[in-house]
């Protein structure tokens, strides 16, 4: 799954990623062991009347659970930490099957023709764990050594006659823990490339939808977040107040101060809106100009008016400091609830509430005009 098509959340996403990467390589792996072992006991000369079958069994039982076991669907830390733990364990119980398998082949007589098969298939299996499980180096560690000990304990008691093969699977071994350590190293380099390009598309986002000026949300911000704002409000019935401001004569700050104080002016204006709509789920925006917004779930006309003329009249009394000289300021406003049985969509609701603040304009400024009526 490609990361995105969810959300980028920096706690989880190495657990997430890993969990990802386990569940394609080991799709495949499970129908190798039952093949391998299926081979060896189909080659041998003995009757193996119970371990045949019981092995077929096993390997088939373990291909089966490496399927069935998928990752959760929440990605919350704990539940993916206990999945990829669940997970090695069927892999060590897979590995540690084919290390018996591949040691009694070794040791038992009737088995003899099925050796070459088992030796090269267990080296096969542990080049493929190096390279396909090096997220965790220790457990792929262990998980190869499960592989590998049986077969090298039976090749050490028959000393004298296996020694070139036990001395070959020794040597390939250190070389396979070295392959191990570079490929879980080039891993975690992949994986923190991938976590700075998730980090930098974000913060491209962050930015791309954030007013350079007063680091309020843009009209791009409020495009996305105003319509799906309107939905939710909808669906679970509850208030959701809108309150747009327009500075007053704004062109007349520039005319007269310039356009480097129209902007510092801008800016105060924010942070006065900041002060004063404080809630963690009010949403600030600066739609354009000098033209700002106030998105506010969960909150009845009433308190919304309430702070928004609050807004406006402090604004008056106090007008806009800068550099120790203060110049008067005023916005008029409008402020709207949605209505979910007359505002048929975001816009209708918008207009509703952008026709309320050109109400205010035309009576004179400096004023808050609620948008009652429905249209
Ligand atoms: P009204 O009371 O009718 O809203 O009058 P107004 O002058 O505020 O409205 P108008 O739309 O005529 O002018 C808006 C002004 O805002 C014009 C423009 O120069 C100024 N403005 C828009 N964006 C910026 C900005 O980023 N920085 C500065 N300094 N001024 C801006
Ligand atoms: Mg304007
Ligand atoms: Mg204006």
């Amino acid at each position: 799954m490609a990361p995105d098509s969810r959300l980028y959340r920096p706690d989880s996403f190495a657990l997430w990623r890993e969990s990802q990467d386990m569940k394609v390589r080991t799709r495949l792996g499970g129908i190798f062991y039952l093949l391998a072992w299926l081979l060896g006991w189909g080659f041998s000369t003995g009757s193996a009347p119970l371990l045949g079958p019981g092995g077929t069994l096993f390997f088939s039982l373990m291909l089966l659970l490496r399927w069935l076991h998928q990752p959760p669907a929440q990605e919350d830390t704990p539940g993916l930490q206990r999945w990829i733990d669940r997970h090695w364990l069927l892999l060590y119980l897979t590995s540690l099957g084919w290390g018996l398998a591949h040691a009694y082949t070794l040791w038992q007589p009737s088995f003899e023709p099925s050796r070459m098969i088992a030796t090269l298939s267990t080296i096969a299996f542990s080049t493929a764990m190096a390279f396909n499980f090096p997220m965790r180096k220790q457990r792929c560690m262990a998980a190869i050594l499960l592989l590998y000990l049986p077969g090298l304990v039976v090749l050490a008691l028959h000393w004298a006659a296996q020694e070139a093969l036990l001395v070959t699977l020794a040597v390939y071994l250190s070389y396979l823990m070295l392959a191990l350590n570079r490929s879980h190293h080039e891993y975690q380099a992949t994986l923190r490339l991938e976590q700075q390009l998730l980090e930098q598309r974000e913060q491209y986002d962050r930015l791309s939808r954030t007013d350079s000026l007063t680091q309020l949300g843009n009209r791009l911000q409020f495009n996305a977040l105003f319509p799906a704002m309107v939905a939710s409000a909808r669906r679970q019935g509850s208030p959701l107040a809108l309150v747009l401001l327009d500075i007053d004569f704004f062109k007349r700050i520039n005319d007269q101060h310039g356009h480097a104080t129209g902007d510092a002016c801008l800016s105060a204006f924010a942070e006065r809106m900041r002060q004063v709509f404080r809630r963690d789920s009010d949403v600030l925006l600066r739609l354009g100009g000098e033209e700002f917004a106030v998105l506010m779930p969960g909150t009845p006309l009433a308190q919304a008016h309430e702070l928004a003329e609050r807004f406006r009249r402090e604004l008056a009394e106090q007008g806009c400091e800068l550099g120790g000289q203060t110049l008067p300021l005023t916005t008029s406003l409008g402020v709207g609830c949605l209505e979910p049985q007359h505002d048929t969509n975001a816009e209708t609701f918008f207009k509703r509430v952008d026709d309320a603040l050109y109400r205010a304009k035309g009576a004179g400024r400096d004023r808050l005009v609620l948008a009652l009526d429905i249209v």
